[in-house]
């Protein structure tokens, strides 16, 4: 991701110092890594939240041009400012169903639900009766993780009146993994075996679909017929602790505001936490937790100043970091020099941990104010 800045593409805010680099075209590499693993699965991707943060308007259409035609969204309205930007061939879900009153919004626009419930069902297949044609549709069925999809209780109605499907043609029926990061947990497998059984009883003979990036790497048992990977697409590591099996995605640098010499003991930053006690020279980057950087990387995280990895020294302010530059030659960090927030050997799963979070909290919360450069993509 050496490409010169007047290649890139850049659209943010006038005379940001910070920007935000997104390689489309690893994103796309990502997609036929996960699709490669999957096959002969179909692999679909998430491009909820704003596509993890990243711009879902750039990175669905590279995702197409890639070869991908099965996209998720949690929200209708996410779903209809992506429509206009995606060909008739692909397909776009909502994870969230239908909400009161809209089911003429998916059939306006060719947006298909995911239907979460009995109630969506019985919406659906009315809006099926009312337009005199049968309408495609996603049934999540709850295995386990208690949160969306059919619970116990409506299944074992649909099980005893498969006509309440009636005008619905299920696309396939799905359900979400709550523990695959974690290969010990044996909630993976047993959720497996509670969707085969689930679609037993309610007579589905169609297509399955389980896996989510870490799915994709619990092998072809959980697989079925599409992937819906998520976060490896983005360059996060699906199984922390494994091998990562995609490129990295994100590069975030931001600019050098001001350098200064302390040589008597001081303190830097809010709550004076950072207690100087040698020498030191502290650099002021601009970029804070009102960009997203969370205020729990103060005092912990790094940065990469010319290829060295320095310290965040004490908290980090709304607009505002400082970092320890001692040991970094003089001329390598002045003001208006950039510095390496993400990127390198700081991978989203690195800087997140130190955070106290997980790397899809710490791209969807990327702020809106960074120039923002995407290479390649279509
Ligand atoms: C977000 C999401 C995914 C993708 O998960 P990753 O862990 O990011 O791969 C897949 N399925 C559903 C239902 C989701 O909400």
């Amino acid at each position: 991701m050496s490409t010169p800045i007047e290649l890139l593409s850049a659209e943010g805010p006038v005379g940001a110092t910070t920007r935000l680099i997104i390689d489309l075209d690893a994103i796309a590499e990502n997609w036929r890594r996960m699709a490669a693993l999957a096959a002969p699965a179909r692999a679909g991707a998430a491009v909820k939240g704003d596509g993890y943060g990243l711009g879902a308007a750039k990175v669905a259409p590279a995702l197409h041009a890639a070869g991908c035609r099965t996209f998720f969204v949690a929200h209708l309205g996410e779903a209809l400012a992506l429509r206009p930007l995606l060909s008739r061939d692909a397909a776009i879900f909502v994870l969230h169903g239908i909400p009161p009153g809209c089911a003429g919004e998916f059939t306006g626009a060719g947006i298909t639900p995911v239907l979460n419930s009995l109630g969506d069902v019985a919406v659906w297949a009315a809006a099926a009766r009312d337009a005199g044609r049968k309408l495609p549709a996603a049934l999540h069925v709850d295995t386990g993780m208690c949160r969306m999809g059919l619970p116990e209780d409506e299944i074992a109605l649909l099980a005893a009146d498969p006509t309440l499907l009636d005008g619905i043609e299920l696309s396939f029926v799905m359900s979400h993994l709550a523990c695959a990061d974690d290969r010990a947990n044996p909630m993976t497998a047993r959720q497996r075996e509670r969707l085969i059984e689930t679609a037993a009883r309610i007579h589905h003979r169609g297509a399955l679909a389980l896996a989510n990036s870490a799915g994709v790497l619990w092998g072809a048992d959980y697989h079925f017929d599409l992937v819906r990977p998520g976060i490896a697409l983005y360059g996060g590591n699906p199984i922390p602790g494994e091998p990562c099996p995609v490129l990295p995605v994100v590069r975030l640098e931001a600019g050098i505001l001001q350098v200064r010499d302390i040589d008597r003991p001081e303190s830097v930053g809010y709550g004076a936490v950072h207690k100087v006690e040698r020498p030191t020279r502290v650099a002021t980057v601009a970029v804070g937790y009102a960009d997203g950087y969370l205020r729990a990387a103060g005092n912990r995280g790094h940065a990469l100043v010319a290829g060295r990895e320095v310290a965040i020294l004490g908290r980090i302010s709304m607009d505002l970091m400082t970092i320890d530059v001692t040991d970094v030659p003089p001329d390598t960090c002045r003001p208006g020099m950039p510095v390496t927030l993400i990127g390198d050997a700081l991978t989203i799963d690195r800087v997140a941990a130190t955070m106290d979070t997980v790397s899809y909290e710490l791209l969807t919360r990327l702020g809106r104010r960074f120039a923002r450069h995407y290479l390649g993509g279509v």
